[in-house]
């Protein structure tokens, strides 16, 4: 069944319609450093506005775990988003409390509010669903229709997510419908050769797309934190580097069926070691077999690719013809370590056929390193969902909407 779109709403001019984006962006001492997701929304809320609706903007910023918390406050994105709309738009201080429904009574067709973070309330994140409907059935009363186009989040059964898209008339924005046809290019008979690189620091929700894209693509190319699992596995010492040792013995199958199944993985031949965790480490580029035989010794940090390895790296990406990145290749946010993924996205720049971005981190990397959305065939909001969307799994934010 096909995902419902906006037009399957019909006219929402004069109507109150919740759009649930997802405007969680860095922030670093209440600055957004990467307004990507907020530009992201943007096609979406247009729309609506050019249609003389009323937006009530909701979202999740950060992890407050259920209570308010200043710091996790979305009225600097509100901001944000105003500047780039060119418009005033409201901020409601609470999410579904007295703030919120003054501010979306005092919405003329056309404009914009921004409610308070999502996450703000214990319903919105809950495992138990009548605690979940229940603050749906809140956020409910603030509007007439749903739009979701959090496609970060599509992959989290969560109450602004799932159980509100079943109480209000629901459909997709143009985000999600962009991000689904970009994931179908990826599955559906993509261009060959096909290379994913992954990388990144959340090592045991990564190894597990690793078994569905083994027998999907050529090339399958390890950085950033869970190379080092993959080094321990192929037996070199990994000194003090990010380690899962419980999954030594899936990597090491991994291992083994990417050789039965004529798929290249390419493991680092060299990384960047450093004595400690911070920009002005001393740090050495060692062979990926020798990580302890540094000055440092067993407490050694592997914290990029190294030279040798980013440049296979490259040549491994440009020459292929369908390409998706997920994860940095290193501590890129420490300058002396963002070289392995400033080579792999510069090299993504270079591809002839369709490259893919995936990832929070890795979005925000590319931009902090100077490169542009429009050097890239398509930048994704969403990490987590993506690599699920590959994984063939069934994501509940998609199915509420009709998709399967
Ligand atoms: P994304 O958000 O793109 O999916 P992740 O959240 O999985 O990516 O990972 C991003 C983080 O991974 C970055 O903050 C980066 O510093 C970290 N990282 C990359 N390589 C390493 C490494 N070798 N050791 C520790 N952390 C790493
Ligand atoms: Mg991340």
């Amino acid at each position: 069944m096909a995902l419902r779109t906006l037009d399957s709403l019909g006219s929402l001019a004069g109507k109150r319609v919740v759009v649930r984006c997802d405007l969680n962006v860095p922030l670093r001492d209440g600055v957004i450093t990467d307004d990507g997701r907020v530009r992201a929304s943007l096609p979406t809320l247009n729309a609506l506005i050019n249609q003389g609706a009323r937006l009530v903007v909701c979202s999740h910023l950060g992890r407050p775990d259920g209570e308010p918390n200043p710091e996790y406050s979305l009225e600097p994105v509100a901001q944000r988003l105003s500047e780039l709309l060119g418009s005033p738009v409201a901020f409601a201080r609470d999410t579904v409390g007295e703030s919120a429904q003054e501010a979306v009574a005092a919405l003329e067709d056309g404009g914009v509010a921004v409610i308070e973070n999502l996450r703000f309330n214990p319903g919105e994140t809950s495992k138990d669903a009548g605690e979940r409907t229940e603050f749906a059935e809140q956020l409910a009363t603030l509007g007439d229709a749903l739009v979701s186009d959090g496609f970060g989040v599509v992959h989290r059964k969560q109450a602004s997510v799932y159980e509100l898209a079943e109480i209000l008339p629901s459909a997709a924005g143009l985000l999600i419908a962009t991000e689904l046809d970009v994931l179908d290019r990826l599955t559906e008979k993509p261009e060959r050769p096909y290379t994913v690189v992954l990388g990144g620091s959340k090592v045991s929700d990564k190894l597990g797309v690793i078994s569905h894209l083994l027998p999907r693509v050529d090339r399958l190319l390890v950085g950033g934190g869970m190379l080092f699992t993959f080094l321990a596995a192929a037996g070199h010492k990994v000194g003090a580097s990010l380690l899962e040792v419980d999954q030594l013995d899936i990597v090491k199958g991994y291992i083994d069926e990417a050789r039965e199944r004529g798929v290249e993985l390419v493991l680092p031949t060299d990384v960047v070691v450093a004595a400690s965790f911070s920009a002005d480490a001393d740090h050495v580029v060692t062979a990926a077999d020798a990580i302890e035989e540094t000055p440092f010794g067993a407490s050694g940090l592997g914290l990029d690719i190294g030279p040798d390895t980013a440049a296979a790296f490259a040549e491994a990406i440009r020459g292929s013809r369908t390409v998706f990145w997920n994860g940095p290749m290193g501590v890129f946010e420490l300058a002396p370590f963002a070289a392995g993924t400033k080579a792999v996205a510069q090299a993504l720049t270079e591809v002839d056929g369709l490259s893919v971005v995936g990832g929070g981190d890795s979005a925000a990397a590319v931009r902090q390193l100077g490169f542009t959305d429009d050097q890239f065939g398509h930048i994704s909001t969403g990490g987590g969902a993506s690599l699920e969307f590959l994984e063939g799994k069934k994501l509940p934010g998609l199915e509420v909407l009709g998709w399967s």
